[in-house]
């Protein structure tokens, strides 16, 4: 497995190169800005870009995802709903239960709103690893208070289709478009929401 942390603008959003260390096939998660720091990396690497996924569709997530997609000749992947918020063209729809396969790996889509209305969690079974946007942080949770953005929403989110997936267990990783790794343990040990989700 490929599995890489780029922190691409001054939001600190993580973008995540994640893929097949075979065939170096990679997804890119949420370029959120800085294209030339993630294309350079990706050609250091020698990685061999397969897709772009968005999260959801603010702009700190998507920023240099229109620039990135030229350089490689990728489509874009996003859930309809975040349509209104992507001010770019060409993309393509992703929704709960779509499966990307890049290479080997395989990302399985969970539909999140909560903090927005399209947003996605990205799940590799295999590697018991969880991508969550800004749907779930380390010992907190995505903002509600945005556009479409619903508390309710997103607490039903994080406990149907995180918490209590039979497929995720306490060991799975938790990778946040914000801020450092956890795991699904910690967070529901230390998470300020735990009583709202668990
Ligand atoms: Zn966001
Ligand atoms: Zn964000």
């Amino acid at each position: 497995m490929i599995l890489e942390k780029i922190v691409c603008n001054f939001m600190g959003t993580n973008c995540y190169l994640f893929g097949d260390s075979n065939s170096k096939e990679i997804a890119i998660i949420d370029p959120g800005g800085n294209p030339v720091m993630i294309n350079n990396r990706i050609n250091s690497r020698d990685y061999k870009p397969k897709c772009i996924i968005l999260t959801h569709g603010h702009p700190d997530h998507t920023g240099a995802a229109n620039l990135v997609r030229r350089e490689w000749d990728i489509p874009i992947f996003h859930h309809p709903k975040e349509s209104p918020l992507i001010d770019f063209r060409d993309t393509k729809s992703i929704k709960e239960p779509d499966v990307v396969k890049i290479g080997s790996e395989e990302l399985h889509v969970l539909d999140t709103p909560g903090h927005s209305p399209g947003g996605i969690c990205l799940a590799s079974y295999d590697n018991k690893i969880l991508f969550t946007g800004d749907t779930l942080f380390r010992s907190s949770i995505g903002r509600t208070d945005l556009g479409g953005g619903s508390f309710d929403r997103l607490m039903n989110s994080i406990k149907t289709k995180i918490m209590r997936n039979p497929k995720i267990s306490d060991d799975f990783k938790i990778y946040p478009g914000h801020m450092d790794e956890s795991t699904i343990q910690t967070e529901k040990k230390a998470n300020m929401y735990r009583r709202d989700f668990l």
